[in-house]
């Protein structure tokens, strides 16, 4: 069994960390063994209470901290995971399952949410304007919003959570935290941190539990709260959005994703393959802005194919912890049943394996690396975010303006890829597509200075960059008799 490097696993309650109410514990596994790697407490709606109220005790002094100095503690906890990378990066893998070159980048993504809002929490920027009829001003500057529930998903258990925190605390709020079931070691890790840079008690709690319905609603009608942030599922998030109607309260959501991997006629081969690579193969395609279908024009589809699957051939399956492995072993078992039906659906349509195409016999949820060619349009896969180590590729005989009509035919609209030998061409079609986020000739589109959300049904508001501390804010306007 793989040791875990020291990690808390009791609930973080104002400061403390606290038993549960209820005394029950839930298990970690690490994906890759079947083995339990820790129990964590299982925060119930008394604890949820407790959380509460510490949260709204500590939000007048928080709000009213000094920008420059809730700075300074953000900068601090930026400088403390960067010392403490290498433990955060194997507890990522422990209980996600991801390769440890994964996680420590998702390490050094996750801390820079500090660095970056311990910039912005020094620029809330207002205004002050004539009234066009003259005879008065208008001045407008954005407050915090008050208490706030985070909520977020296993597959980047830590980046997940320090993109709502960051922002949220240098604006101001104060926060509740409820991490994913399955990861909820890599929150509980930062917790410690978070109090050695100097955050004060009850601004951050965070309740790991088995009953997140019952806890996330709870919250949601306390009228303490303003404001819920949700990364996972469109599902999920629709539930979220209409009990939060009751409160009216405001609702961030990063949700599913359907990326389209567009590949135009002339585009450069190599370049295009190293984006894929990128774009489906980070977390084993465990992720929101994975590319999940790829659309490749009638001259280059040959030629991609070809080198993107001995591109995946070559890739090392097996446990994360091991520096030799490139695959990890996907979260669960419904994660890698359902990558299997999709292949499996795909197939008896017509599609090919030209690589992998099957669980890998053993311990863990293992998947091999796998590309489909002559994917039809009809195939569940092209429609359903696969969440794993699957390319399907559709050869377009159309030109541009199929290739237009195929990536925005979905109900997503959050990351779309397209390289093309021409930027101008490149820079007027990512204006036509459907989607909150295009990378032109590049296989990465998540950076902290940048607004990271989608359309459609992908989702609500902006994470990162300035547009991501204002969704932590109230507009206010004052009217004044200058
Ligand atoms: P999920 O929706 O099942 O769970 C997300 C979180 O919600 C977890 O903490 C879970 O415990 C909690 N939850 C589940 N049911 C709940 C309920 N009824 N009330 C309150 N909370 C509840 O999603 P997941 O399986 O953890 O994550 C995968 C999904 O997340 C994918 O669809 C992926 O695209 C999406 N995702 C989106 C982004 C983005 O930025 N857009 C980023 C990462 C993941």
């Amino acid at each position: 069994m793989h040791q875990l490097p020291p990690c808390p696993t009791q609930l973080y309650i104002d400061g403390e960390w606290r038993t549960p109410h209820s005394g029950r514990s839930f298990d970690v596994v690490d994906p890759a063994t079947g083995e339990v790697i820790a129990q964590v407490a299982d925060g119930d709606l008394n604890d949820g209470q407790a959380a509460t109220h510490a949260a709204a005790a500590a939000l007048p002094d928080w709000s009213a901290t000094p920008p420059r100095t809730r700075a300074e503690v953000l900068r601090k906890v930026h400088a403390l995971m960067i010392e403490r990378l290498e433990p955060l990066a194997k507890i990522i893998t422990l209980e996600n399952g991801k390769p440890l070159a994964d996680s420590r980048a998702e390490v050094r993504y996750a801390a820079e949410f500090f660095r970056w809002y311990s910039e912005e929490a020094c620029r809330n920027l207002g205004s002050v304007s004539h009234a066009p009829a003259g005879g008065y001003r208008i001045l407008v500057q954005h407050q915090p919003i008050g208490v706030v529930v985070l909520v977020t998903p296993w597959n980047f258990p830590a980046a997940m959570g320090t993109r709502k925190i960051a922002p949220a605390l240098a604006a101001g709020c104060t926060v509740l935290v409820k991490p994913a079931g399955m990861t909820p070691l890599s929150m509980l890790a930062l917790a410690d941190l978070l109090a050695e840079a100097g955050v004060p008690k009850g601004v951050v709690n965070i309740v790991p539990t088995t009953k997140s319905g019952a806890l996330v609603d709870m919250w949601l009608h306390d009228p303490r709260v303003r404001l819920v942030s949700f990364t996972g599922s469109t599902e999920v998030g629709q539930k979220l959005i209409k009990a939060a109607a009751d409160q009216v309260l405001k609702t961030p959501m990063e949700l599913g994703g359907n990326a389209p991997f567009l590949v135009l006629d002339g585009a450069n081969v190599k370049d295009a393959v190293d984006g894929a690579m990128i774009a489906k193969m980070r977390n084993m395609g465990e992720a929101c802005t994975a590319a999940n279908r790829f659309y490749a024009g009638d001259a280059v589809c040959d030629a991609f194919t070809a080198e993107f699957v001995k591109r995946m051939q070559a890739l090392r399956i097996g446990h994360g912890l091991d520096e030799n492995n490139q695959v990890g072993s996907l979260v669960d078992e419904p994660t890698r049943k359902k990558v299997d039906e999709l292949v499996q659906d795909a197939v008896s349509r017509g599609a090919k394996i030209l690589c992998g195409g099957k669980k890998v016999p053993g311990p863990g949820h293992f998947y091999e690396p796998t590309v489909l060619g002559d994917v039809p349009l009809d195939a569940r896969i092209l429609k359903e975010e696969v969440f794993g180590p699957v390319a399907p590729i559709v050869r377009v005989k159309g030109g541009v303006e199929a290739m237009v009509k195929h990536a925005n035919d979905t109900e997503y609209g959050l990351t779309a890829y397209l390289y093309s030998a021409d930027l101008a061409q490149g820079l007027k079609l990512a204006e036509r597509l459907e989607f909150g986020m295009v990378a032109v000739n590049r296989g990465l589109v998540s950076d902290p200075a940048a607004p990271f959300g989608g359309v459609k049904q992908s989702g609500l508001g902006r994470e990162g960059a300035a547009e991501g501390m204002h969704e932590y804010m109230e507009t206010k306007y004052i009217s004044v008799a200058w």
